[in-house]
């Protein structure tokens, strides 16, 4: 006998459940209405990739490719990683299908799970889900950084994610960036004594993120270190004005934040972030910045880009948390039949119904009235369609709607009718 054994799902996934199930799709079916609305079109990934795209891309010294990646040998020998983001595997395709050589800017969007072994917690995954947008091209303009902003705020808008905080930065480029880290760095050697053992590793590997650190004892030491704003080259600093230029004339809000480097190494100028309300600690649901040069590192022409990936999962938590979910869809009729007979009918307009895009229940074996209706209401059904030997006798429907029991006698025209003008004016 095999043993028995309970399976459970790995630690930091898990199971997405009816009813919530449908607030992912709603989520997502939202963010295509939005972002096909500026023009955006759907990009399908592969979930693995060759582990050296992301080793590349992300960098090396990032806590995302030195800690957190899922990792394995195929049976070939070859490296393989669960993706742990999709900017690379998006640039990957760019230069794989020569993108560049198409009319105008790609504009991608992308939807699914992405894989990092962090530690899980609340709003915090090693299975999570991103959306994410990104626009490849010849053009660096900070107007593409606004709209790309735009659009974002629009959908978090859509979806009812509305006290939420975008913060801007500027990181400058190859050009001022590598002066300004080596200031960073002379200063940190300054204090080191007094900053925790990662901020202190960090002096080394990767300056700027010292800037990330949440550490409170390390805070009143950052807010006295030389600031990138007052570094960036010409170039660098008239696209930040002119990115904030675009952003006004788009009426958005946004707050600067000189700290915001964001852990991934491809980002050069713009970064980004938005937070929301209600999630503590875990706060950020969404991500992102221009990347121009990514491309070339992996080996295709010179390209600029700039993208974002939301967090669906804290995303989602939020719009629970803020009450602002729409109800799941309802069921809409439940059949409840009785007497062999009248199984054939109940088949037959079971189909019709669903063909007029009604959300029907027919139970597959026969009850007593009593038991289906009492199903019918525990389900949540709007109506029970009763059909009995007088109904099939007499080739009508009595329909009764669950919630005040009102009861009405219908042909079957008039059904179809019926149901069809009541789901086009709620939903039902
Ligand atoms: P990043 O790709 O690190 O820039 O992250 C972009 C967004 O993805 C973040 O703002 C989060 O909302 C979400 N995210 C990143 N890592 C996780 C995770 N482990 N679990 C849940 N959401 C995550």
């Amino acid at each position: 006998m095999p043993e028995k054994r309970q399976f459970r799902a790995i630690r930091g996934t898990r199971d997405i459940l009816p009813p919530e199930s449908s607030l992912w799709n709603w989520f997502e079916q939202t963010a295509r209405e939005v972002f096909e609305s500026y023009n955006f079109r759907e990009i399908r990934l592969p979930i693995f990739e060759d582990t050296e795209l992301f080793a590349r891309s992300i960098g090396i010294e990032t806590d995302v490719v030195s800690k957190e990646m899922y990792t394995f040998g195929d049976r070939d020998e070859s490296s393989l990683t669960l993706r742990p983001e999709a900017t690379a595997s998006v640039c990957r395709a760019y230069i794989e299908h020569n993108m560049h050589a198409l009319p105008g800017n790609a504009k991608l969007y992308y939807i699914g799970p992405m894989f990092r072994r962090e530690r899980p917690q609340k709003g915090r995954y090693r299975q999570f889900y991103q959306i994410g947008a990104e626009v490849l091209g010849q053009s660096d303009s900070p107007a593409i950084d606004a709209e790309v902003l735009e659009m974002l705020i629009a959908f978090f808008n859509r979806v009812g994610l509305t006290r939420t905080t975008l913060y801007i930065n500027s990181i400058g480029d190859k050009n001022c960036r590598p002066a300004y880290v080596e200031l960073l760095r002379a200063e940190l050697q300054r204090v080191k004594a007094q900053l925790g053992h990662d901020s202190q590793r960090r002096i080394e590997t990767n300056p700027l993120r010292v800037l990330d650190s949440k550490i409170p004892e390390e805070q009143p030491i950052i807010e006295k270190l030389p600031r990138i704003s007052g570094h960036l080259c010409d170039a660098c600093r008239e696209h930040f004005a002119k990115l904030k230029e675009e952003l006004n004339l788009r009426g958005m809000k946004y707050e600067e934040n000189w700290r915001l480097v964001r852990g991934l190494d491809y980002y050069t100028r713009t970064t980004f972030e938005v937070t929301a309300e209600g999630l503590g600690s875990q706060n950020a649901v969404c991500g992102g910045g221009r990347y121009d040069g990514l491309v070339e590192l992996l080996g295709g022409p010179p390209t600029k880009g700039i993208g974002f990936a939301i967090g669906s999962d804290r995303s989602i938590l939020s719009i629970q948390e803020g009450g602002n979910a729409p109800p799941p869809p309802a069921l809409s009729v439940y059949i409840a039949w009785m007497g062999q007979k009248t199984y054939r009918a109940a088949v037959s307009i079971a189909r019709k119904l669903r063909a007029a895009n009604l959300t029907v229940e027919l139970p597959p074996e026969e009850m007593k009235f009593k038991k289906s209706l009492g199903l019918a209401d525990k389900l949540g059904a709007r109506y029970a369609l009763i059909l009995g030997e007088d109904e099939t006798a007499s080739n009508t429907y009595t329909l009764k709607r669950l919630s005040d029991a009102a009861q009405k006698t219908l042909t079957e025209n008039e059904l179809l009718e019926y149901l069809e003008s009541e789901r086009r004016g709620t939903r039902a």
